[in-house]
């Protein structure tokens, strides 16, 4: 059986509900793209050899590339809005990463770019729609449902617990949080079901007993977008605080 990635568990603790903490701008979306980044570089060979075991062992590999080209595009992107950053994340996907995760990722990010507009800087309810146009996405390209041992097993659910904090009145911290233990959970739990879409699916019942390699990289990204969160609002409180506008 596949190990687990090392996806951080403390539980959702809600943080100061002050107002300058439900904000996302352009330097927080780039400080999630690098963590995103430096997190894929660390997990890189893990996630080749969870591909290995139910693919062609090339997503670390397929990852790595993508992002690393992500990050040297948006690097060169100044006074960008964070949708801007985003649908330049999605096309460089595309244009970089073949197999099935770069149309899938690249969809994903053009579609939260999309649903963020010209915002400069976006509360989480904007969030939420980014998150929900991105599983659309990625559910249109792939037509992949719950349960059928893919990156969608980890992106639903993180959604699912994002939405939900939300109406309970969490913040953008414990809504984040909430995303990335959901994430986390369907991650391990496409370890006991058969695939039924893209490369592992071929394998039939074989596919039984791994860990799906996109649903980890997903879960590897919402664990990089809470601490995204977290690192600016700790800045923030530092006195590192940086021009900002209202939130949505
Ligand atoms: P490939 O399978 O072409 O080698 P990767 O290895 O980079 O591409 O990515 C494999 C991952 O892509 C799988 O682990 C799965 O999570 C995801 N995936 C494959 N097909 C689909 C699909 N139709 N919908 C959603 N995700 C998919
Ligand atoms: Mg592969």
């Amino acid at each position: 059986m596949a190990a687990v990635v090392a996806v951080p568990l403390a539980g959702c603790l809600p943080g100061p509900r002050r107002k300058a903490a439900e904000i996302v701008d352009a330097a927080c979306v780039r400080s999630w793209l690098g963590e995103v980044a430096a997190r894929l570089e660390a997990e890189r060979d893990f996630l080749t050899q969870l591909d290995a075991a139910i693919g062609d062992a090339d997503h670390g590999v397929n990852m790595h590339r993508g992002f690393t080209a992500v990050m040297a595009r948006v690097g060169a992107m100044e006074e960008a809005t964070p949708g801007q950053l985003l649908k330049t994340a999605g096309r460089t996907f595309v244009s970089t990463v073949g197999g099935a995760a770069g149309p899938l990722y690249g969809t994903a990010f053009l579609q939260a770019g999309e649903a963020l507009g010209d915002a400069t800087s976006f509360g989480p309810r904007l969030l939420a729609d980014a998150l929900r146009a991105s599983l659309e996405g990625v559910q249109r390209v792939g037509a992949a449902a719950v349960g059928d041992k893919t990156m969608v097993d980890a992106l639903s659910p993180a959604l699912g617990a994002f939405q939900l904090e939300l109406r309970m009145g969490g913040s953008l911290e414990t809504a984040t949080c909430g995303a990335r233990e959901a994430a986390a959970e369907g991650m391990r739990a496409t370890i006991p079901l058969q695939a039924r879409k893209g490369r592992a699916s071929y394998l039939g019942p074989r596919s039984v007993g791994h860990q799906d390699p996109g649903a980890t990289s997903t879960a590897l990204m919402f664990a990089a977008l809470e601490q995204a969160v977290l690192a600016d609002r700790s800045q923030r409180f530092a006195g590192g605080a940086r021009r900002r506008g209202s939130g949505t």
